[in-house]
C-alpha cells in the first residue's frame, strides 16, 4: 500500500520512518526541498517532493503539518486526488479541524498520536517514537467505520494503543493533561523570573534541581506549539484554566487559615491518584 505523509517533521517524519521500516511505500511531501532530499537520503521515505501531485497514487494520506496549516493543506491537496483516498491528520486539537475537514472531504478521519519530544523538524525524527503511546481517533457520526478501522490499524502497526472518542471530549481531555500543564508550567517560570528581588531570583536559578526540571519542562518547550494549543483549543483551555484558578484559591485559603487537615487530605489524594494518569 502507498501511504502519503505531508509535513516531514518530528511527527510526520517519525511516522514515515516506522512505516517505511514496516515495508510500506511511503511518499512524503514537505515545504522545503532540502527536507525532502534529507528524507530520501535517510531512507525515511521512498519518494518525496514539494509538490502535492506526487500523492495521486496513494491510498491513505497523513497531514502532519502544524495545526494552523492542516485545513489549508487539505483544501490544496484534494484537487489532486480520487475521492476514495482516506485523509487523516495528527493535529493536537480536533474540534476546530475534524468537522470542517469532513465537510471538505467525506473520507477524512481525525487522529492524534500522543507522542513527542521537545525537538522539531526532520532532524528530530526518531524510529519507534509511537511505541506504547496512546493514539486517539476522533470520528464524527457520519465517518465511515471502514476508514476508521484502516487508520486505527496503521497506528496499531507502529505500536500505538488505540482509543476512540469525539473531537469535543478529546479537546476537553487534552486541555487538562496537555494544554493546561503548558500554561501552568510557563506561568511558573515566568513568575519566578519576574519576582521583584533579583538576589532571590539568582539564588533560585542556582538551587533549581530535579523538582523544577520536572515542573518547568513543558512550559519551556516549543513556543509555536503552545501558542497553537491556546489559539485552536481556546474554549476548553480557558475552562480548565478557570477551574484550576478556583482550586488554587481553595489551596491559598487553606494555607492562610491553617486548615492543615484540608491540605493533607488534598496531598494524600493527589499522591494516590497520580499513577492513574501515567
Ligand atoms: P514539526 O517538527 O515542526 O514538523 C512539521 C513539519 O511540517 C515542518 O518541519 C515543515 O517541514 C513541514 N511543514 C510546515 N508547513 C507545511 C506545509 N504548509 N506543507 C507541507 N509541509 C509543511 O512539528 P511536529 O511537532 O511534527 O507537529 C506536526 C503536527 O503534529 C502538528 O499538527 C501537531 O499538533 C501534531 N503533534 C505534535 C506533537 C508534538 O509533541 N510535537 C505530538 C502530537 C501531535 P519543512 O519546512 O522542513 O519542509
Amino acid at each position: 500500500m502507498k501511504i502519503g505523509i505531508i509535513g516531514l517533521g518530528l511527527i510526520g517524519g517519525s511516522l514515515a520512518l516506522d512505516l517505511t521500516n514496516l515495508g510500506y511505500h511511503v511518499i512524503g511531501v514537505s515545504r522545503q526541498l532540502k527536507t525532502c532530499n534529507q528524507a530520501i537520503e535517510r531512507s525515511i521515505v521512498s519518494q518525496a517532493s514539494t509538490e502535492f501531485d506526487i500523492l495521486a497514487q496513494t491510498e491513505v494520506i497523513f497531514i502532519c503539518t502544524p495545526i494552523g496549516s492542516i485545513l489549508i493543506t487539505l483544501e490544496r491537496i484534494i484537487k489532486h486526488l480520487p475521492p476514495d483516498v482516506i485523509i487523516t491528520d495528527v493535529g493536537s486539537v480536533k474540534g476546530s479541524i475534524v468537522p470542517q475537514a469532513t465537510e471538505l472531504w467525506a473520507n477524512f478521519v481525525g487522529a492524534h498520536p500522543m507522542a513527542g519530544t521537545a525537538n522539531q523538524g526532520i532532524e528530530a525524527v526518531e524510529a519507534n517514537l509511537f511505541k506504547n503511546a496512546p493514539c486517539v481517533i476522533t470520528p464524527l457520526e457520519n465517518t465511515s467505520t471502514k476508514n476508521v478501522e484502516r487508520v486505527k490499524n496503521i497506528w496499531h502497526e507502529v505500536g500505538c494503543k488505540i482509543y476512540e472518542t469525539t473531537p469535543e471530549i478529546h479537546d476537553r481531555a487534552v486541555a487538562w493533561i496537555s494544554h493546561l500543564p503548558v500554561m501552568i508550567s510557563a506561568n511558573l517560570i515566568n513568575s519566578c523570573i519576574n519576582h521583584e528581588n533579583q538576589e532571590v531570583v539568582n539564588m533560585a536559578k542556582k538551587l533549581a534541581s530535579s523538582g523544577f526540571k520536572d515542573t518547568s519542562r513543558v512550559g519551556g518547550g516549543n513556543p509555536e506549539l503552545g501558542l497553537m494549543m491556546a489559539q485552536y483549543n481556546k474554549e476548553q483551555l480557558l475552562n480548565s484554566l478557570k477551574e484550576y484558578q478556583q482550586n488554587l484559591s481553595l489551596i491559598i485559603n487553606d494555607i492562610e487559615t491553617e486548615k492543615w487537615e484540608n491540605l493533607e487530605h488534598l496531598l494524600t489524594k493527589t499522591n494516590q491518584e497520580r499513577p492513574n494518569f501515567l
